[in-house]
């Protein structure tokens, strides 16, 4: 029997919100597997985020809770300098063992981006990669990509890695960048976020001070 697939989403989750949510919800279903939320310390890629990586975990702490579906994954808050894509894979790897399927999930924005990842190509031999179809979104691969997926793309995972496959998901074209522009114009982005972050005292602080008057 072919074990249920661990896939992880990896980001910046400054903050978590519904796109997040919502699609890795769908992943889970699809690929009928674990989903883990992987919040990222440094990343490399971008400039430094607006809320402390402990006050984005509290923040996904709470918007994961009441549910087992989705799962969190702190290992690249532990770990010193930049978190790289391909040393959390190679971790997880190593936990899962050379057989179960492994799905790195991204968004089709940041997978036109992946050529620019440390030791992308790497990538493939660790996990399958699982395109989340984002709206608005739908880049023209550089040709080193385009060469790597042609050989790869798949409707299914099978085995362990090396496979591409987009997984459909509901277009929510909600972006943590907007949610934060929101928050320097001085409104309330509810609805684009997890309600019980404008509940609970002190969630969305770093949000509405780093923009506030
Ligand atoms: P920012 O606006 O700050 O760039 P973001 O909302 O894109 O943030 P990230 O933390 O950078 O969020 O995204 C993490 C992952 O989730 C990426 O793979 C990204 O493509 C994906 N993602 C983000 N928003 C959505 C969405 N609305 N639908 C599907 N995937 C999404």
């Amino acid at each position: 029997m072919t074990e249920r697939p661990l896939a992880i989403l990896g980001g910046t989750f400054d903050p978590v919100h519904h796109g997040h949510l919502r699609a890795a919800w769908e992943a889970a279903e699809q690929l009928d597997a674990e989903v883990r939320l992987v919040p990222a310390h440094v990343p490399p890629h971008r400039p430094p985020p607006i809320a402390t990586a402990a006050h984005r975990v509290a923040l996904l702490r709470a918007a994961l809770a009441g549910q087992d579906r989705l799962g969190l994954d702190t290992r690249e808050l532990d770990r010193q300098g930049p978190s790289y894509t391909v040393d959390t894979l190679a971790a997880l790897r190593e936990e899962i063992g050379p057989s179960r399927p492994l799905v790195l999930l991204v968004g089709t924005d940041a997978f036109a981006h992946l050529p620019s990842w440390n030791r992308w190509r790497e990538l493939f031999e660790l996990a399958h990669i699982g395109v989340l179809t984002r709206p608005g979104s739908a880049p023209t691969l550089h040709w080193d990509l385009a060469t790597e997926v042609a050989k790869r793309r798949a409707c299914t995972v099978q085995g362990p890695a090396g496979d591409v496959i987009d997984i459909a998901i509901t277009p929510l074209d909600i972006a943590a960048t907007a949610i934060r522009d929101a928050f320097a114009a001085g409104k309330e982005p509810r609805y684009l976020l997890p309600g019980v972050f404008f509940e609970e005292e002190g969630l969305l602080a770093p949000y509405r001070k780093a923009t506030g008057p």
